[in-house]
């Protein structure tokens, strides 16, 4: 006889591991039960942005790619190398987007949002793409919840735009987990001439930098002082300092803003080195760190972006915002062991022999929810006893069971799941019955709004 051992190695050869059929690296399904921290947290973010006169966009998942390579910088890790970028039947090179303010900011200047009152205060929900190296935190696919304030410019605005981030992380029970990273960045001016003195500095030092620093002293330097390569880090300690170079009218704008801050009771970390990978931003610039880990788990970040409606042919307009990563939202939530309530248990399964029981059964399903009465009505083939284990794997409470003898009869059978007693009902109770035993304050009533015509 063959060895079993052997026959399985041969046919593992043969058959591949695994189902045929996988997501691509770096992309995964949101499975029922993540999906409870995604309604939760759409809905803590909706409600507190609802508070604070923000009205939510969405826009396209593609854009023309010049609506990302200009505005973010053609240098910039993301438009270098992160960004899908594919042509469509017609040539045009389109891109999916790989964060929001620009496709924002196109939508604000194309909508001609600055007739409206301003500051326009928008925000988004939903799924990004980048080509990063998927790890831990890091994803192709990912969502981001972000925030813009469009056409007024005030440190106090940027002091609310970090408020209410924080008033998120509270909500959802992680703040304590983070740090608020800060920084100016100054005017695009202050910048070129700090530009020019930090590539001064690293003149002659290059051969200490790692490969990809090497790269960006040329392309893009302030990427240097982030980098978390070991002797980058040394040489970036003592890198001259943005602030030496920091314009009057940044440098008053951030006073301010700390001020601000401080008046909202949150408490910042100054941090010279922080700066952002985008080229848009100016003045303003923060983050939320893990204060265990740092900058790698960033859970958000944003700054102002002054220039970017100008940039991308509107008038001149100033502008603040942030983004934060859901997925990384919810693996801190998951982290300090916060659950969130959700409405998705059943109440009841509606169990049932034969086509009599069934044409009974099917109307008064629809009635139960109707009232509220969360209801699986399978209506399997199995056996009573089958379907009642099913019942059970649903965590279904209770169960109404119908058979010929019941539809004969005219009643129902109520089962409480936990405890295995059971009782006749008239059939034209049962619906009462179960209100009562589930409780009028549990019932998964709808209401829809009422419709406006005219
Ligand atoms: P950024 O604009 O790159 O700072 O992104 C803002 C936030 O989005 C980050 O702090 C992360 O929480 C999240 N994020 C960015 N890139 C990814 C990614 N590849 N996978 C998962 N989350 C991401």
């Amino acid at each position: 006889m063959a060895d079993q051992a052997a026959v399985n190695d041969d046919l593992d050869s043969i058959v591949p591991v695994g189902p045929p059929y996988q997501t691509p690296k770096g992309v995964h399904d949101i499975l029922p039960a993540d999906h409870e921290y995604y309604t939760y947290i759409k809905k803590v973010i909706r409600h507190r942005l609802r508070q604070a006169g923000f009205r939510r966009i969405s826009t396209p998942i593609f854009e023309f790619t010049d609506v990302f390579q200009r505005t973010l910088g053609e240098t910039t890790d993301v438009v270098s190398k992160e960004m899908y970028t594919f042509q469509d039947r017609k040539g045009r090179s389109l891109t999916l987007r790989p964060e929001g303010t620009a496709g924002v900011v196109r939508s604000y200047i194309q909508n001609n949002m600055q007739a409206l009152a301003q500051p326009v205060q928008l925000y988004y929900i939903e799924p990004f793409f980048r080509y990063d190296r998927p790890q831990k935190g890091r994803y192709r696919q990912f969502w981001q919840v972000g925030v813009e304030v469009i056409g007024e410019s005030d440190p106090a605005l940027d002091a609310q735009v970090i408020q209410l981030a924080l008033i998120v992380l509270k909500d959802l029970g992680i703040d304590q987990l983070f740090s608020l990273q800060l920084n100016s960045i100054g005017t695009p001016e202050s910048r070129k001439k700090y530009v020019a003195a930090l590539q001064d500095y690293y003149f002659g030092k290059e051969r200490h930098l790692c490969e990809l620093c090497q790269g960006r002293l040329q392309t893009n330097p302030l990427r240097l002082l982030d980098c978390k390569e070991e002797d980058c880090v040394t040489l970036a300690k003592l890198a001259p300092s943005f602030s030496e170079y920091l314009d009057d009218e940044s440098k008053e704008f951030h006073a301010d803003l700390k001020e601000f801050l401080d008046e909202l009771g949150i408490k910042y970390v100054e941090n010279p080195k922080l700066v952002r990978g985008l080229d848009y931003y100016a003045k303003t610039v923060f983050e939320f760190w893990d204060t265990s880990a740092g900058a790698q788990n960033a859970i958000g970040g944003g700054g102002r972006y002054d220039g970017l409606v100008e940039l991308m042919g509107g008038p001149s307009t100033p502008a603040v915002g942030f983004a934060m990563g859901i997925e990384r939202i919810i693996a801190n939530m998951k982290r300090a062991k916060v659950r969130v309530p959700h409405k998705d248990e059943v109440h009841v399964f509606v169990a049932q022999l034969g086509k009599e029981a069934k044409k009974k059964c099917l109307p008064l399903i629809m009635k139960m929810r109707e009232h509220g009465i969360k209801t699986i009505g399978a209506l399997g083939k199995g056996s009573m006893g089958a379907q009642l284990k099913i019942a059970d794997k649903f965590g279904a409470p209770w169960t109404v069971i119908m058979g010929l003898t019941e539809v004969r009869e005219g009643v129902a059978i109520i089962r409480n799941m936990s405890v295995g007693t059971q009782e006749k009902v008239k059939f034209e109770d049962v619906l009462e019955k179960l209100i009562t035993l589930i409780g009028k304050k549990n019932l998964d009533t709808y209401h829809p709004g009422e419709l406006l015509y005219g």
